[in-house]
């Protein structure tokens, strides 16, 4: 994959070191390539990304139940689902400058200085291997999880009995995966240690081409609605040399990172495969049942399965803005207010006094208990505001000398960075609404 083509990463890789959103992991040990760790308002970010995730994939639908299992799975899960003979990736080195690349990312030439002189391929497996129990030998091989999907495949048999779904219906699950992924990564985009968000979607065969456009749409609207422009998304499908061994259609949705086209979500159509793979080798029959037509067969699955760490960086980069105000640079994240880490911050315009200090710090406790707010008076207004519109704040609320005597604060908007003056009585009321529309 192509470096850097401007200094937009740079710049968003240094914002989110500065402003506590990302930082390289282990960096007082010199750092740990292809690992990133998520500071005070990353983790926020990301768990509002997760969040509108699954009020989407699970509670604004009848049709879908959440699951959360297990990190590591009984290993024979991996010989079933094609991991243990099928996850890898051809390496090959240049001969000339000595970087790696996946075969799979290249052409003929190298991305980096042009040589055409590469090493044989060599094959890697992708999934970190671990052991179960006190004894380290061949029989107590495990793995860490390289996808969320099959921990769904295993319990099919559980929800359906327990939730007594009827096709079609779907399973959502988010969690951490592993890949032993050993080319470099561009900041957060490839990670050996990551989150999905998948969805494993249960339907007749001969509703799957229909149902798998239906996820495609949906799952390419769900970036848009949350504030991706739709001029940097795009879908791919792939072609027939591409499909993985169990995939009969699969389409990326792309965004147009910094870095080029990349992939932040994969909508494909597994068949009929894991379930029967997993009948196969469990001995245990994983077909769904029909009860009226009184009939036996392995539905089809469509499977939308996004990174959280991807989404979030597509997120960012989209949200990141410079614009020149009154002759000064100012630097906004344009987050979408479901996603922005902080709602609202109270500020006062003048610290020293203690009426104002005080009136500020109650509102910000009103508020806390319906938006995530924070309070801060340790620079001058210019430069508070300045912080909140780095880091995506919605709000600014300012309260000073007048509020004491007229019981009103002032609001202003960071996109617009317009100012209203809306009375104490009525903040809540007027927050709460405007954040909700
Ligand atoms: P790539 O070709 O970029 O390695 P992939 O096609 O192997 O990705 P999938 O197996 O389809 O990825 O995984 C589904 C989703 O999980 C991806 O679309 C991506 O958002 C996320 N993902 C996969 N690998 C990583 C990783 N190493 N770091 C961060 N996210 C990842």
């Amino acid at each position: 994959m192509a470096q850097p083509k401007n200094d937009v990463m740079d710049k968003i890789v240094s914002l989110c070191k500065r402003r506590g959103l990302i930082f390289q992991s282990s960096d007082i040990y010199g750092g740990l390539a292809n690992s990133w760790d998520y500071g005070p308002l990353g983790a926020e970010l990301k768990r509002n990304v997760k969040d509108a995730w699954w009020r989407a994939a699970v509670h604004y639908r009848d049709d879908m139940v959440g699951l959360d299992s297990g990190i590591i799975v009984h290993p024979t899960t991996w010989k079933a689902s094609g991991h243990t003979d099928n996850f890898y990736d051809v390496l090959v080195d240049c001969k000339k400058c000595k970087r790696r690349f996946r075969v799979d990312h290249i052409g003929d030439t190298c991305p980096n200085c042009g040589s055409k002189d590469f090493t044989e391929g060599r094959a890697f497996n992708l999934m970190f291997k671990t052991y179960l129990g006190a004894v380290a030998d061949e029989g107590s091989v495990a793995y860490l999880r390289p996808e969320t999907a099959q921990g769904i495949f295993l319990n099919f048999n559980n929800v359906i009995n327990s939730s007594r779904k009827k096709l079609p219906f779907g399973i959502a699950q988010i969690g951490k995966s592993f890949r032993n992924e050993v080319t470099a990564g561009n900041f957060t985009f490839r990670m050996r240690e990551f989150e999905q968000m998948e969805i494993e979607y249960f339907t007749r065969p001969e509703d799957a081409e229909t149902c798998y456009r239906e996820w495609l749409r949906q799952r390419f609207d769900w970036y848009i609605q949350l504030g991706i422009k739709k001029e940097n998304l795009q879908l791919r499908a792939h072609g027939s040399d591409e499909l993985a061994h169990y995939a009969r259609a699969c389409s990326d949705i792309e965004y147009n990172f910094p870095f080029g086209w990349s992939e932040l979500e994969g909508v494909a159509n597994r068949g009929d495969f894991d379930l029967k793979q997993h009948s196969q080798f469990s001995g245990v029959d994983l077909q769904y049942h029909d009860q009226v037509a009184q009939k036996k067969f392995f539905p089809y699955v469509i499977e939308p399965s996004g990174g959280v760490d991807r989404a979030t960086l597509a997120f960012l980069v989209d949200a990141y803005h410079e614009e020149v105000v009154e002759g000064r640079n100012r630097v906004v994240l344009k987050l979408s207010k479901d996603l922005a880490p902080i709602k609202v911050a109270v500020l006062p315009l003048l610290k020293k006094k203690e009426d104002i200090v005080s009136m500020a710090k109650k509102l910000k406790k009103d508020l806390q208990k319906d938006l995530v707010c924070v309070y801060d008076d340790t620079a001058a207004i210019g430069k508070l505001y300045r912080r909140q519109d780095e880091i995506g704040t919605v709000f600014c609320v300012t309260v000073d000398v007048q509020s004491l005597e007229d019981q009103c604060v002032t609001v202003r908007n960071r996109d617009t960075m317009e100012q209203e003056r809306v009375a104490v009585d009525q903040l809540h009321a007027y927050l709460t609404d405007k954040l909700k529309n």
